[in-house]
């Protein structure tokens, strides 16, 4: 059990702490982690160069966020991958979830967006309405 380990991180530090549970988690049970961290969309109305250039940020800051909760995980023994996806937060993890039938979705209470006095985000709280399967929520 618990042995796919699907991991959301946001480059928040909620997500990182999220991203160091789900390191532990794994060494625990001998599992694999996958980590994702979705990017919105960028308009095509922008027209070229912008669009190229917005994509390159976009991009750019989503491979930080990946370095930095592939350190947070450290080693798996299943080994560790990391991804960026475009979409909505929510979806993205909720179809990565499913079509990789993982065992358990690990992601933060709150995230980048934490000004707010909700207990939990929206996101969080858009993945646990709607999961499938197990969610861990690290506070
Ligand atoms: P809100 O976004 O509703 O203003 P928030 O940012 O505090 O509030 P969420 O966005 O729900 O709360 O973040 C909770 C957790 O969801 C994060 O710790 C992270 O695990 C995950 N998450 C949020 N945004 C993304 C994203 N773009 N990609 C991957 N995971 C994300
Ligand atoms: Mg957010």
């Amino acid at each position: 059990m618990f042995k796919k380990i699907l991991v959301a991180v946001d480059g928040s530090e909620h997500a990182l702490k999220a991203a160091r549970t789900a390191g532990e988690l794994a060494r625990t049970t001998g599992g694999h982690v996958d980590i994702i961290t979705a990017f919105d969309p960028i308009p095509d109305y922008l027209g070229k160069p912008y669009w190229e250039e917005a994509a390159a940020a976009r991009m750019g800051k989503a491979e930080e966020v990946l370095a930095k909760a592939k350190e947070a995980v450290g080693e798996a023994p299943g080994g560790v991958d990391a991804e960026m996806i475009e979409g909505d937060a929510a979806d993205v993890i909720l179809e990565v979830a499913e079509t990789r039938n993982v065992d358990v979705i690990v992601m933060g209470t709150r995230g980048l967006g934490a000004l707010h006095s909700l207990l939990v985000g929206s996101q969080s709280n858009k993945v646990i309405s709607h999961a499938k399967c197990p969610v861990l929520l690290v506070k």
